[in-house]
């Protein structure tokens, strides 16, 4: 229901999220390569975006400039970073590429993804027909699995939420936007916030929403 998209959590179990990057943590230490990462690793995202009550508001504000990319945590190494993406209604992604594996799970509202397949000669295709992501639903990304695609909001009147695990500090990387016709232009995306939320306060552990 759409009401319930936009109840505003006072006080998350922000707990969810740490103990979320401390099993991924595990699991990039242990993981025999790509496949287990993401195998695994959405099967954790699936339970973190399972319960939306953990996001801290500030990290869930849409801005009608366009999406925000909040970092929530990068881990020191930078093997792996977890972003929160907040889609206005309308807003969208040109069609852009990663150049590592990412993990992606809806929190809140539903997205599009419209993948791509480059042509020989360079210009991008549409890849099947855009997948409607629900709430909870995760999808994946990679250069090995597939790695262009479009993403929009797929509600007309609220923000969307998507969570997203990359592996690396996806902030930091330099990627590239692309045109259909296979023009492209190389970007860092950087972060929407210059604060991140605190997870390592565990006396907080207690509260309850
Ligand atoms: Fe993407």
């Amino acid at each position: 229901m759409a009401s319930t998209q936009q109840t505003v959590i006072s006080s998350p179990r922000i707990s969810r999220l740490r103990e979320f990057v401390v099993a991924f943590g595990n699991l990039v230490e242990t993981a025999s390569g790509e496949p287990e990462i993401l195998r695994e690793g959405s099967r954790l995202l699936a339970e973190l975006v399972g319960i939306d009550d953990w996001l801290p508001a500030r990290y869930a504000e849409s801005s009608v400039t366009g999406y925000q990319q909040y970092l929530l945590h990068a881990d020191s190494r930078e093997r792996f970073s977890v972003v929160s993406f907040v889609w206005g209604p309308g807003q969208k992604s040109p069609i852009h590429d990663h150049t590592v594996w990412g993990i992606v799970g809806i929190l809140r509202g539903a997205e599009f993804e419209q993948s791509y397949a480059r042509t020989s000669d360079g210009r991008f295709v549409e890849q099947g027909a855009p997948v409607r992501l629900e709430k909870g639903e995760v999808t994946a990304v990679s250069p090995t699995i597939g790695d262009f695609h479009r993403v929009s909001n797929a509600l007309e009147d609220l923000p969307s939420i998507s969570i997203h695990v990359y592996g690396a500090n996806i902030g930091a990387l330099k990627r590239s936007i692309y045109e259909p016709d296979g023009t492209s232009k190389t970007f860092i995306s950087g972060y929407s916030n210059i604060e991140m939320p605190n997870l390592w306060d565990r006396s907080r552990d207690t509260s309850v929403v």
